[in-house]
């Protein structure tokens, strides 16, 4: 019996669509779905997520690009088999390739179009041995009480991860990343209880709280180190609110926090579109004196379109594009146009995802002002980021009267 009986084919192509249809129709495939956009393709999984064994995607479609249904692919928890075929240019493809595995989906290998049938065969005959197995996290199903009672009992709170300053080699703030411990299980994923706050109405809440902590942390921060920034990440629904700036700028009053020590974090793709409302709150953050970062750039795919309309005073290369800026020839080309665009509309660059010291030196040889990344340090508990604050204004007063002796 062929060895997926349940495909699911997403091509905005009715050809190729129809091409794979009669070829996986020919092995003996039971039931193929297709999509014709990677939207409806996440919503079909959703209803067929365990019976779907293999999806075979296009990379161009409309709204949202292969690369991005990659990691929906990932936030969905599939763990069925994926193939990519497209048309774009091999280093393009593999990429999309090296994308999909460091998602760690069950990536099995990629066709440039024009497809035949050598190269299906070659692809979909190969033997099981043959492929990439990766393991994946368990989706934890979690209800509305558990995470009242998890937010409630300081079960989530913010870690940081320090920003330097790539020139100085100076601390210049964090960013501040939800963390949830779970006594007797561990930490769980962010990427899992966000998606649940994100999708059950939570999301509010959970900045809400965090910010809360954020702001009691940062009283402690500011206590070694005055000129730094935490930065706090905005999920897409909370910035079409407009009642958000006086929120958050009441919580501020009442915490003796001054805006030059917040900043915020907007991801690219959740906001494509020019909205009124969007606009009207990161305008009114922005004249509140708080930066505003577009995180995640590269990712989304109307890039200059959402850094024209929106005013942005930072901009931060996503970390699936700077962890092989050394190798990839499109990961540099897209690091190159993100630091232009970002100098020609007067905006700070950041680099996340720093993992070795050849790509530090990279990034510090393209004027790229901040860096973040594990190999900088890892995102540290509020007691351990602030013992590093006080280790480093107590070092750096030392050089300085010695400087100054
Ligand atoms: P992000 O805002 O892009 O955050 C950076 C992510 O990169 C963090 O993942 C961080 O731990 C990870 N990271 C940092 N340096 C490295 C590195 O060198 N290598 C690698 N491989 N990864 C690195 P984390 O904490 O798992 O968070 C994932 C995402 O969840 C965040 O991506 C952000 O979009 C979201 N998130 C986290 N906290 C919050 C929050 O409080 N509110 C909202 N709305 N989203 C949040
Ligand atoms: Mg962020
Ligand atoms: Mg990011």
């Amino acid at each position: 019996m062929f060895k997926y009986q349940s495909v699911l084919l997403v091509d905005d192509d009715p050809i190729q669509i129809a091409v794979l249809k009669g070829y996986f129709n020919s092995l003996g495939t039971k039931t193929i779905h297709q999509a014709g956009d990677a939207a409806s393709a996440l919503a079909l999984l959703q209803s067929k997520k365990d019976s779907v064994d293999l999806i075979v995607s296009d990379l161009q479609m409309p709204n949202m690009d292969g690369l991005e249904f990659l990691r929906h692919l990932k936030i969905a928890q599939y763990f069925g088999r994926l193939a990519i075929i497209s048309g774009v240019k091999h280093d393009l493809l593999d990429h999309a390739g090296r994308l999909a595995s460091m998602h760690n989906l069950n990536f099995i290998g990629k066709i440039s179009k024009p497809m035949t049938k050598v190269k299906l065969d070659d692809l979909f005959l190969a033997k099981p041995a043959d492929f990439v197995t990766t393991p994946s996290k368990i989706d934890k199903i979690i209800s509305q009480d558990e995470f009242s009672a998890a937010l409630a009992g300081g079960e989530i709170l913010p870690f940081y991860q320090p920003k330097f300053d790539v020139k100085t080699g100076r601390i210049v703030g964090a960013e501040a990343l939800a963390r949830w411990y779970q006594p007797g299980i561990g930490f769980i994923s962010p990427e899992v209880f966000i998606r649940f706050a994100e999708q059950n109405g939570r999301i509010e809440d959970l900045t809400f709280s965090l910010f809360d902590n954020v702001l009691r942390d940062t009283q402690r921060f500011i206590v070694h180190n005055r000129d730094q920034k935490i930065a706090v990440n905005l999920a897409a629904e909370l910035i079409k609110n407009i009642s958000l700036p006086d929120k958050l700028l009441d919580q501020m009053r009442f915490a003796e926090i001054e805006p030059e020590n917040i900043s915020f974090e907007v991801t690219e793709s959740s906001i494509l579109n020019l909205d009124v409302s969007t606009l009207e709150v990161l305008s009114r953050l922005r004249i509140s004196g708080f930066d505003v970062a577009i995180d995640d750039f590269g990712t989304g795919s109307s890039n200059i379109k959402t850094l024209r309309d929106f005013p942005y005073s930072e901009l931060k290369i996503d970390r699936d594009f700077i962890k092989d800026v050394l190798t990839n020839a499109f990961s540099a080309e897209t690091v190159r146009t993100s630091i232009a665009l970002a100098r020609e509309m007067g905006m700070v660059v950041v680099a996340e995802g720093i993992e070795d010291q050849e790509t530090l030196e990279y990034i510090r040889s393209k004027g790229i002002e901040h860096a973040q990344g594990y190999h900088l340090s890892k995102p540290l508990s509020a007691d351990n980021y602030c013992a590093v604050l006080a280790y480093c204004a107590e070092n750096f007063q030392h050089l300085n009267s010695k400087n100054a002796a």
